[in-house]
């Protein structure tokens, strides 16, 4: 889904015609969860603005944020939020190669060292400023003025970082085709990014195998707890379960539609309460093509 993000935020800016930097709706930040050698925070952009998170992992001496926002006004609210807890960002975690996910900080965090698999960062080198140049033409101000890209590669395995154990590992073809999940033993959490959404639509373009593989191995990791989305809040086990749910539910219902329209329909009755309809339009225009629907 790697042009999905240009699609994506056309769609939405044509739909806040008039947003600006200056009045589009402010993001909010809460504490997850903590012990005495580290809390996690989350801050994350608003609900129309598709809820994308960043994480932010506060150890004794220093912060360690994971992923970086779209649009840079959400970067700079973060910057703030980091600000006030009066540590050094020390390193900026890439979960995936999608836009929403890294071209936002920039200008908010021009000298944080960032960290990807190697994967991520070969994609950001190769596409990262053609992908800026190109929203930046679309959102001017919206969008910072450079990117900040990563320079370390993050291996898979385990870290001490303060005094706190994390756990790298890489996540093949779930939403994205690779993609970093870092776990925090300790606390119980597991920070999934866009292996999971909440109340948010699920981005859709084929085969779900691989996706519904990875939810399954969330739930089977016992020590995990709490589960850190890249698009939505928090959840525990049930929200891994209505992921699963939704997927299922997304294969059916491409069995039994003739065409988009009965396909979004039905969607959009089964599950009236979530974000990012828009979404839907998006993959259904450009991505979903089930050989049994007629157009
Ligand atoms: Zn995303």
């Amino acid at each position: 889904m790697k042009s999905l993000k240009s699609f994506l935020f056309i769609f939405i800016m044509s739909t806040f015609t008039t947003i600006k930097a200056q009045n589009i709706p402010p993001g909010s930040s809460w504490t997850v969860t903590k012990n005495n050698d580290v809390k996690v925070h989350t801050y994350m952009s608003p609900s129309p603005m598709f809820a994308n998170t960043s994480h932010i992992i506060e150890l004794k001496n220093e912060l360690i944020i994971v992923d970086g926002q779209f649009f840079a006004p959400y970067a700079l609210e973060l910057k703030k939020f980091t600000d006030s807890l009066g540590k050094p960002v020390t390193r900026l975690y890439i979960s995936h190669d999608h836009p929403d996910h890294y071209i936002g900080f920039g200008d908010a965090f021009p000298n944080v060292k960032v960290y990807a698999l190697a994967e991520t960062k070969a994609s950001i080198e190769q596409a990262g400023q053609g992908v800026l140049e190109q929203r930046q033409a679309q959102f001017g101000s919206m969008i910072a003025t450079k990117l900040n890209k990563p320079s370390v590669i993050q291996q898979p395995g385990e870290e001490t970082i303060g005094n706190s154990k994390f756990i790298f590992e890489k996540s093949l073809n779930n939403e994205s085709a690779v993609s970093l999940v870092i776990k925090l033993p300790e606390l119980g959490v597991y920070i999934a990014q866009d292996i999971v959404y909440n109340k948010i639509h699920l981005f859709i373009e084929g085969d779900t195998k691989g996706w519904e593989n990875a939810l399954h191995k969330i739930l089977k990791e016992k020590t995990y707890t709490t589960v850190l989305s890249g698009h939505g809040k928090e959840g525990k086990t049930e929200l891994i379960k209505e992921n699963l749910n939704y997927l299922a539910y997304v294969n059916e219902t491409i069995l039994k539609s003739k065409n988009k329209e009965e396909y979004k329909a039905a969607m959009l009755k089964k599950f009236p309460e979530y974000g990012g309809e828009q979404l839907i339009d998006i993959y259904l225009n450009y991505y979903l093509k089930p050989k049994n629907w007629v157009n």
